[in-house]
């Protein structure tokens, strides 16, 4: 059987639109299973009606012809109590609706499993039998169980993949095509999209004509020449120590290069207009296949190399595309996993819109994105990204979803919102200057986090009083080595000259989790709970004393230097943090620099630091809260994972109860204790804390103005009280209803989103 579902799976992923992908599922059911009819059956959004899409064993001719009203028939009761429903005699049961047009008055006995993907019905897969006798037994309802789940996901993504060509599933035309994800950064853009991927991989490839076939074939030639070139030279480098066997496989890879194996084919996609990628990717992941179906053992492995030859020869034609990507005016990036590197080549001020299918709001690149006020939608998973090239988008970053090919109506709608959110950040400039203190006299510090030099210059703007977190990982990130003591140096002080005298707070490196180095890469199976921030950094001292000293000397002069400890979950790590900082203290000023001993503080984002925060107090200057990691390892639950995005909330009470206690703790022994999660920029986030009595609050320069203008219109007590309202509540959704409702009853309802809701939009522009 798993063989069998194995190479069904494939070759659906391999179809080449929706209908093709339907009818290899029914015949291949029907002929593993042994039945005489299988179909399927799709729920169509636009009219809620299940349509035969696809059958073997009914009459063709009614296919896309017969339907079903959502709970009609034997099908809608499969799908609405969304379980396997398995019957010998079906048109004895009550529910069981006929139609003539299929010619199923022959068959009796019945099974239907539903289809279903995160948490949607999308149709109903069907098998059909004409004696009675034949009940299917429990092995044959698991095996179309099975089935169902593994293509649904396929099924989802084809469905997609034609709304957004403009087609519904009953073949009319698709408009306002929406995707729901997480929001990442708040915000509407409306723009074009691009399409970027990692280099040489080919799964994300887009699928683009080209009006220079020429060129594309000279390409793809010298890509072809470059890599023969490549495996001459490995071959007879490693020629004196293999064996005449082992030196016969590059002899493979050298004859797979030829001009009649896959090149040929190459080049024939190319010649019927396809960029040179694309006809690569398309021939690559047919070899794939077909070697991947293959039953010999030796020869399913062969897909490996296959694969590895389309790598290197993607890779070698990127070489020569990078210098052409052409970003429109307002672009909206898109791809499969979104990097700060992919941000930082559209050109300045091109940049509207961002959308990834991997990721959750919390990943880092959505941090980028809010700081850097990008509109961002993250966690799309059934999104066919390749075909959102050069497609006109609308990005809610408020709801988290995205609109392919607009209708004008719902454009207009969209651009209003845009408008509005102008507006309301023009009216907002003018608090530039004045204090954070609520109406009864509580003064709050309202600090930036930064990573790049950009987030400095928003921030200035913005009336930060100082950065409350700078990610020192960033300069890190978008360079292909380690920076050096002088590189560093220089980053660190542009951002403290940039805010002295107000305080800088600069955490030590916290790579690993999420953050990746692509010169220092780390394969873990469980990489949160794994080698992460000063994990790594105490393991490498060359690292972390490098850091240190750069922005020890960075700190000459300004002295407004703070350092930040990431990721502590022992005290033994802060005292030989302590010991590392201090030797570079001193011999720094060995060295003659006129520096001050910075304060050093410990970031609380582990449940184990919250259980020890007196302790951990007692030893530094200040604590800060990262609330991000926080809320992941509180509730278990991957900050990065879309699948489990719905559960990752910052407003669960065992989040709030355990803010509360790090608060309270911190100052019982005297330490001041400030927050840069993200709730710290969450208007609503920040009344509460600012309840709960955190120093200083730590935000994307975006949100600031927002936050500031809340606390200043409204008290400590007004906040106190609906803090304790609050943590009398049980459930996370409850209590962000109940925060939102006192906001917008104390005027602030403009703040949580501008114009009306996507649904009330959507509807509208139907
Ligand atoms: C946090 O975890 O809340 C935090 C501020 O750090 P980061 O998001 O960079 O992990
Ligand atoms: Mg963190």
């Amino acid at each position: 059987m798993l063989s069998i579902l194995r190479s069904l799976v494939q070759e659906v992923n391999g179809a080449r639109d929706l209908q093709e992908a339907l009818d290899i599922i029914v015949s291949r059911v029907q002929n593993a299973m042994g039945t005489e009819v299988c179909s399927v059956y799709l729920l169509d959004p636009a009219s809620n009606r299940y349509i035969l899409m696809a059958t073997e064993g009914l009459y063709r001719e009614a296919v896309g012809q017969v339907s079903l009203a959502y709970s009609e028939g034997l099908i809608g009761l499969v799908g609405s109590r969304e379980e396997p429903i398995n019957l010998e005699d079906a048109p004895s049961h009550p529910r069981y609706r006929y139609f003539p047009e299929t010619g199923e008055e022959r068959f009796r006995s019945f099974l239907g499993v539903p289809i279903i993907h995160h948490r949607r019905v999308l149709g109903v897969l069907v098998v059909q039998q004409r004696e009675s006798s034949r009940c299917f037994d429990e092995g044959e309802e698991a095996f179309l169980v099975t089935v169902s789940a593994q293509l649904a996901g396929v099924i989802a993504h084809s469905e997609a993949t034609g709304a957004i060509s403009g087609l519904s599933l009953t073949g009319e035309e698709a408009k306002d095509v929406c995707f729901s994800g997480v929001p990442g950064a708040p915000g509407v853009a409306i723009g074009q999209g691009v399409v970027v991927y990692p280099s040489a991989d080919l799964d994300v490839v887009p699928e683009k004509q080209t009006d220079d076939i020429d060129y594309e074939l000279a390409q793809f030639g010298k890509a072809v020449t470059a890599v023969r070139e490549d495996i001459e030279r490995v071959a007879s480098r490693l020629a004196a120590q293999l064996r005449p066997e082992e030196q016969a496989l590059f002899e493979v890879y050298l004859r797979m290069l030829g001009d009649n194996a896959l090149p040929g084919e190459v080049v024939n996609r190319i010649r019927e207009g396809l960029w040179a990628p694309g006809a690569l990717k398309q021939v690559v992941q047919q070899y794939i296949r077909h070697f991947e179906m293959m039953d010999d053992h030796y020869l399913r492995e062969r897909a490996v190399d296959i694969r590895d030859l389309g790598r290197r020869l993607l890779a070698h034609l990127q070489e020569g595309e990078q210098k052409d990507v052409n970003y429109p005016e307002r672009t909206v990036l898109v791809s499969e996993e979104l990097t700060p590197a992919m941000l930082g080549e559209v050109p300045k001020g091109q940049l509207v819109g961002l959308v990834s299918v991997r990721g959750s709001s919390n990943s880092h690149v959505a941090i980028l994105a809010r700081a850097m006020g990008v509109p961002t939608v993250m966690g799309l998973v059934d999104i066919p990204v390749n075909q959102l090239d050069g497609k006109e988008l609308v990005v809610d970053g408020f709801d988290g979803q995205i609109f392919a090919s607009p209708s004008a109506d719902l454009r207009a709608v969209y651009q209003e919102i845009c408008d509005e959110e102008d507006e309301l950040v023009k009216g907002l400039e003018a608090l530039r200057d004045k204090p954070c203190e609520t109406t009864d006299g509580h003064r709050v510090s309202l600090l930036v986090n930064t990573g790049l030099m950009t987030d400095v210059v928003r921030s200035l703007s913005h009336g930060a009083e100082g950065i409350g977190l700078y990610r020192t990982e960033v300069p890190f990130m978008i360079k292909d080595r380690f920076p050096s003591e002088q590189e560093q140096r220089e980053y660190y002080r542009e951002q403290l000259e940039a805010f002295a005298p107000n305080p800088v707070t600069m955490r030590t490196l916290d790579i690993g989790g999420d953050k990746a180095l692509t010169y220092f890469p780390i394969q873990e199976e469980n990489p949160f709970l794994g080698w992460r921030g000063i994990r790594v950094t105490l393991d490498h001292p060359e690292i972390f004393l490098v850091q240190v000293r750069a922005m020890l000397k960075a700190s000459e002069g300004l002295n407004n230097l703070q350092i930040m400890l990431p990721m502590i979950s022992n005290i033994s790590e802060v005292e030989e943090s302590l010991h590392l900082i201090y030797r570079v203290y001193h011999e720094v000023r060995e060295e003659g620099y006129e520096i001050h001993m910075p304060k050093v503080g410990v970031m609380v984002e582990v449940p184990a630091a919250v259980y020890q925060v007196r302790e951990l107090a007692d030893r530094v200057d200040f604590l800060s809260v990262g609330s991000n990691d926080l809320t992941q390892y509180l509730l278990a639950v991957d900050r990065n994972n879309p699948r489990v995005a719905q559960l990752y909330h910052s407003y669960h009470p065992a989040v709030l109860q355990a803010l509360v206690r790090i608060a309270h703790d911190a100052h019982a022994v005297g330490k001041p204790v400030s927050i840069c999660g993200e709730l710290a920029g969450d208007p609503g986030g920040a009344a509460l804390l600012m309840a709960m009595g955190y120093d200083a609050l730590s935000m994307n320069a975006a949100s600031l103005p927002k936050v500031k203008s809340v606390i200043r219109s409204i008290s400590r007590s007004w906040a106190i009280q609906l803090l304790e309202d609050v943590l009398l509540l049980d459930s996370p959704h409850v209590i962000k209803s109940c925060v939102d409702l006192s906001l917008r009853n104390a005027g602030f309802g403009r703040y949580l989103r501008p114009g009306r809701s996507a649904a009330a939009i959507a509807e509208q522009a139907v």
